[in-house]
């Protein structure tokens, strides 16, 4: 079970650079294979001159080409691949034991998925693979023996609040509820009409977490949460309807579990992602994260409120994904995707993401998925619809 070999899939991201902090406290007991970039280039190159990996990924070969080349005048002898099939390669190479999935988006789906089928310990941080191919996605945990161990703050704290055995296949007994907390986001107490003037800036300024800016607008917006109560029936093998999203603006508890008897676990912690990595990373061990002690004088209280689905359509719009099951978890991410680079872009506002989401879940039929070709159908029609609502709303 243990780890040694570490891939991270989105290295210059947040998640990625979290993943990195917490594998430089233990030098000895892991190591860095290979990490992956997209856009921010010399910030991988800064990266492989740190951890000298085996390998390093970017989109395409010329990129491939400059990237080797500055690598080997400093004196590395890291590979540089590139494209979809470099990322795949990595995720799924014998010598890799864990994988840290931290591509942002169905971009992710491949190498996910790749990691899975080559039966490693996947460190899932893209919910969006997971939202996407669902069943599909879980089928290949089982068959390919991978371990997969939640990233997101939410779900590896419910991870950690199952029954004992959870991770080793265990069904999770005995379970009533998952109560799913939410920060509530930048524009928890904004009204209406204040949350339709919302800039990307503001968007992107969460209150209790630094992240990249697409799960910060989906943050904002609450459809953060809806992909998560998605995320959580495939993990914990819960019906909708046992997920509850509960807003808990500190940020303190990241979700608890009901049992049938009453009790009612949570875990807490500060919000820093460095836990969770750490604890799936070194799972069932405990590592040092690096994040301070929680000081529970410090933050005196803690809050609870119901969600308000009026100020927060994207919520709703996910349940009912949700349950409707199929596609429809694939087109409302896809929708989401596009809507939300729309409004980064400043050619949508704010409330416009709900609308073009809601109009692309009209205008396609869910269907049932039978393989992963479906999916990737769904995910193209939905953003061609997106698109197409994009030309004729947007600016
Ligand atoms: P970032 O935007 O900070 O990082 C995304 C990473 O993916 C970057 O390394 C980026 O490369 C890479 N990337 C982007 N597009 C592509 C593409 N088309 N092909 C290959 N690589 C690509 O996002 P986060 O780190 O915040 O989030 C990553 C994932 O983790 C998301 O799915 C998010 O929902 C999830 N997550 C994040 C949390 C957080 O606290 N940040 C919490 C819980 C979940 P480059 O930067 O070089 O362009
Ligand atoms: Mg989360």
């Amino acid at each position: 079970d243990t780890v040694r070999q570490v891939t991270v899939l989105g290295a210059t991201g947040s998640i990625g650079r979290s993943t990195l902090d917490v594998i430089a406290r233990h030098p000895r007991d892991y190591r860095v294979f290979a990490l992956t970039g997209h856009s921010r280039l010399a910030e991988l190159e800064r990266l492989c001159l740190e951890h000298r990996p085996r390998f390093a990924v970017v989109p395409e070969t010329v990129a491939a080409r400059t990237l080797q080349g500055s690598l080997r005048a400093a004196g590395l002898a890291t590979r540089v691949l590139a494209g979809e099939g470099g990322l795949c390669e990595v995720a799924a190479h014998p010598e890799v034991d864990a994988v840290m999935a931290a591509i942002v988006g169905a971009a992710g789906l491949g190498p996910t998925l790749a990691a899975v089928r080559a039966g490693k310990r996947v460190l899932l941080a893209n919910k969006e693979a997971l939202v996407m191919s669902g069943a599909l996605f879980m089928q290949a945990v089982q068959e390919h023996g991978a371990q997969l161990l939640p990233i997101d703050s939410e779900h590896n704290a419910i991870f950690q609040c199952m029954p004992g055995d959870y991770g080793r296949g265990l069904a999770p007994v005995g379970v009533r509820r998952i109560l799913l907390t939410a920060s509530g986001g930048p524009f928890r107490c904004w009204p209406l009409e204040r949350i339709a003037e919302a800039t990307p800036q503001q968007a992107c300024s969460h209150p209790n977490w630094a992240m990249g800016r697409k799960i910060s607008v989906d943050s904002a917006s609450m459809m953060n949460k809806g992909l998560e109560l998605i995320e959580a029936c495939w993990l914990f093998d819960a019906r909708p309807a046992q997920v509850e999203v509960v807003i808990h603006p500190q940020s303190v508890i990241h979700s608890l579990v009901d049992y049938v008897d009453g009790s009612v676990l949570a875990q807490l912690g500060n919000p820093d992602m460095r836990t969770p990595i750490a604890h799936a990373l070194a799972w069932p061990r405990r590592i040092d994260s690096g994040v301070a002690p929680l000081d529970l004088f410090a933050i005196a209280r803690l809050d609870f409120e119901a969600p308000d689905v009026r100020r927060f359509p994207c919520l709703q719009l996910a349940r009912q994904a949700a349950e409707a099951g199929g596609t429809l978890p694939a087109l409302l991410n896809a929708a989401n995707e596009v809507a939300v680079a729309a409004f980064l872009d400043e050619r949508i506002r704010f409330p416009d993401i709900a609308c073009m989401i809601e109009a692309v879940l009209n205008a396609l039929p869910g269907e049932p998925v039978d393989q992963l070709e479906r999916v990737f159908a769904a995910d193209r029609q939905a953003r061609d619809v997106a698109q197409a609502w994009l030309q004729r709303f947007g600016r």
